[in-house]
């Protein structure tokens, strides 16, 4: 699933291009990744963007002459690629912009099913869609987390993922914060001390944009995350194998020794807890 250090990445690099030239053709998308149509697609047409903004985990383009906003939600699996003219593509993504001059913007989505989203909106309709998300998570600083934290009576891995809370992190840096953090993923939001909210934020600043940076040279996986999906791997820390644990439904990598005490966490799956 790409999060905010992912999608800002992107963001970054499709800014220039996609607002060089006006649209000639917009579409074809897949009708499962179109959610909107009313203003058509065509209405695009012979338009310009911008360029590309950022909102939680969702790019926006917003129209030169300000009528509208393109929304894309690439979900788990989608991603956007611009491609130059003469450049070859995949055959049949799920959306395609064609800019005059002849690049293109190409949304493809691995598997079957079609989760990702297309919505073209009035800049009211698009601040209608994005007014659920909680403030973004780069930057957001100690003061406004501790606010956040004193009011939600939850764990923090599940806490840092609800983007009606905090928009941006997703399981993967989830992992990766509260790791540099040195917080148990299960540990209670309100029970952190002021100097534990005050490195959680610091921990959300400088990994997501440890994340940005490496993404930004096109880093893999592999090289990205230093906690999640490194089961038995030794923490770069302290040399302790990172363990897993299942909760609800989700599966959280951590080390046991810099976050929680030598403790190894036990399995809360969803399927348990409605037993
Ligand atoms: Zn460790």
């Amino acid at each position: 699933m790409p999060e905010l250090p992912e999608v800002e990445a992107w963001r970054r690099a499709l800014n220039d291009p996609v607002s060089a030239f006006p649209v000639e053709k917009a579409g074809p998308a897949h009708i499962a990744t179109l959610k909107t149509f009313d203003p058509p697609l065509s209405t695009l047409e012979g338009r310009r963007f911008a360029g590309v903004e950022r909102r939680a985990k969702r790019l926006l383009f917003p129209t030169e002459d300000g009528e509208l906003v393109l929304l894309i939600h690439l979900m788990s699996a989608g991603r956007v690629r611009y491609l130059l003219a003469g450049e070859k593509g995949p055959k049949s993504p799920a959306f395609r912009l064609t800019f005059q001059g002849g690049g293109e913007l190409v949304l493809t989505e691995a598997g079957a099913k079609k989760r990702a989203g297309v919505w073209l909106l009035t800049p009211e309709a698009a601040e209608a869609e994005l007014e659920h998300l909680g403030p973004e998570a780069l930057g957001l600083g100690a003061e406004r987390l501790g606010e956040i934290l004193a009011e939600q009576p939850r764990r923090l891995h599940s806490l840092l993922r609800d983007q009606r809370v905090i928009s941006g992190i997703g399981r993967a840096w989830a992992n990766e914060i509260l790791h540099t953090a040195r917080l148990s993923p299960f540990a209670p939001a309100q029970g952190l001390s002021p100097g534990q909210v005050s490195e959680l934020a610091d921990a959300i600043d400088s990994e997501l944009e440890r994340g940005l940076e490496l993404r930004e040279r096109g880093a893999k996986d592999a090289k990205v995350y230093r906690v999640h999906k490194r089961l038995h791997e030794p923490c770069y820390v302290c040399g302790t194998p990172i363990e897993r644990v299942d909760f609800e439904e989700h599966t959280i990598f951590y080390c046991p020794q810099c976050q929680t005490g030598g403790r190894l966490l036990k399995d809360r799956r969803l399927s348990k807890l409605l037993r």
